[in-house]
């Protein structure tokens, strides 16, 4: 086993053994090591929380605790359902991230996914890159949507994470055949376990001589992924991502798991969401790549997100094209705001420009008292705690 960077715990703490495993030393050491603290742990060697705390802390390995309420939360803030909408709710397409460590074939993936599913008609116009693509997987005959997003895991899950945002229905994790679980495999595991995203396992590269799926599974179960195969939860697929074998297979595993979240929104109303991406754009000015949570965006409709406000001026989707409205999972490229927003701040559709502008200046002046503060030595001033 190879020693993880994070690792996630919950209420119910953790075995010895798969502390062990996880940290790649011996049950022995950690037991000598508490025991060495004169802490004694219970007959059948469960740590808890603090126990797992203070062993990681001395092997230099984060910590992620997971709390039942706010994955639950999250869960809630993820649909940013409001009352109203509960009567009006549609299906909606799920949104799916592909993690895991380097060079185990994540690009290689997406690009075969979108080269084989994007229809016909739909082919041909400019990739622009928008970090975000929608794929029509034929379910019982019918294609349905879903959408692939782009982002690097890590900006997917944290910097998106920190602030509460969650934007992703399900993380396909791919672990190369020949390579196994490594360090990014873990992260990525425990990052998706700690936001309460189902994990479906792509293992890659079978197309290679030699290899051994099933000691992948073997690795994979013993960090408590049991393949469904196996009687366990976690579906697995054995892929190449380079000769397109059983991608047809993976995508109907993701619509599948997607159908079982019964993933919903309320199209008839001013959209919301989150920016996954925002740059400056030499002849567009300022652009965000908005993936709509609820609601429907409009092309003129006005957006706030944190410091940035306007109206949306112009929408293109992941072919370059020009779009006059975007639905719920869909992500767009959008030109006509004020200023760069923020990866993972929130937008918001509002009824007018004055009451954007001023949402606008209200963030703004409470980041300038945050850094002003934070300046000033008085600690760490967080938004919440002045707002
Ligand atoms: P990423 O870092 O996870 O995005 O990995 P890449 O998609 O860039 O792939 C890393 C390397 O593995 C490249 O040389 C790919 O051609 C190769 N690769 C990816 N998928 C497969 C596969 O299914 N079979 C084989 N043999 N090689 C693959
Ligand atoms: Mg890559």
């Amino acid at each position: 086993p190879v020693k993880v960077e994070i690792l996630e715990v919950g209420e119910e703490g953790m075995l010895t053994e798969d502390l062990a495993y996880n940290l790649a030393v011996s049950e022995a050491d950690i037991l000598g090591y508490l025991y060495s603290k004169g802490v004694k742990p219970d007959t059948v060697h469960t740590l808890d929380k603090d126990m797992v705390k203070m062993i990681c802390k001395e092997y230099d390995v984060e910590v992620i605790e997971i709390d039942p309420v706010r994955v639950e939360e999250m869960a809630k803030k993820k649909e940013m359902l409001d009352e109203e909408d509960l009567d009006m709710l549609e299906n909606r397409p799920p949104v799916i991230t592909i993690m895991g460590h380097v060079d185990h074939g994540k690009t290689t993936l997406l690009d075969y996914i979108r080269k084989s599913k994007v229809v016909a008609s739909e082919a041909g116009g400019i990739t622009q890159g928008i970090g975000a693509y929608k794929v029509l997987v034929p379910v019982d005959g019918k294609p349905q949507p879903c959408v692939f997003l782009d982002t690097p895991g890590h900006e997917a899950f944290g910097a998106m994470r920190a602030r509460g945002a969650r934007v992703t229905d399900i993380t396909i994790i791919v672990v190369a055949v020949d390579d196994g679980v490594r360090p990014q495999t873990n992260e990525a595991i425990a990052h998706a376990k700690a936001a309460g995203v189902p994990i479906i396992i792509a293992i890659n590269k079978i197309d290679k001589d030699g290899t051994n799926p099933e000691r992948v599974m073997q690795e994979l179960s013993s960090i408590g992924l049991m393949p469904e195969v196996w009687g366990g939860d976690i579906p697995m697929v054995q892929i190449s991502a380079l000769k397109g074998v059983n991608i047809d297979e993976l995508l109907e595993t993701v619509m599948l798991v997607a159908e079982l979240q019964e993933l919903k929104a309320n199209p008839h109303r001013n959209a919301k969401g989150t920016v996954l991406e925002a740059g400056l754009d030499k002849t567009k000015g300022s652009t965000a790549t908005l993936i709509v949570q609820n609601g429907t965006l409009k092309k003129g409709d006005v957006v706030v997100c944190g410091e940035a406000f306007g109206k949306v001026r112009a929408m293109f989707d992941d072919r370059g094209g020009r779009v006059d409205q975007a639905g719920p999972s869909i992500a767009v490229q959008v030109i006509g705001l004020s200023s760069v927003p923020i990866a993972g701040d929130e937008f918001e559709v509002l009824d007018s420009l004055d009451i954007a502008r001023e949402r606008a200046n209200a963030c703004a002046e409470s980041l300038r008292v945050a850094r002003i503060s934070a300046k000033a030595g008085e600690g760490k001033v967080t938004l919440s705690s002045i707002a």
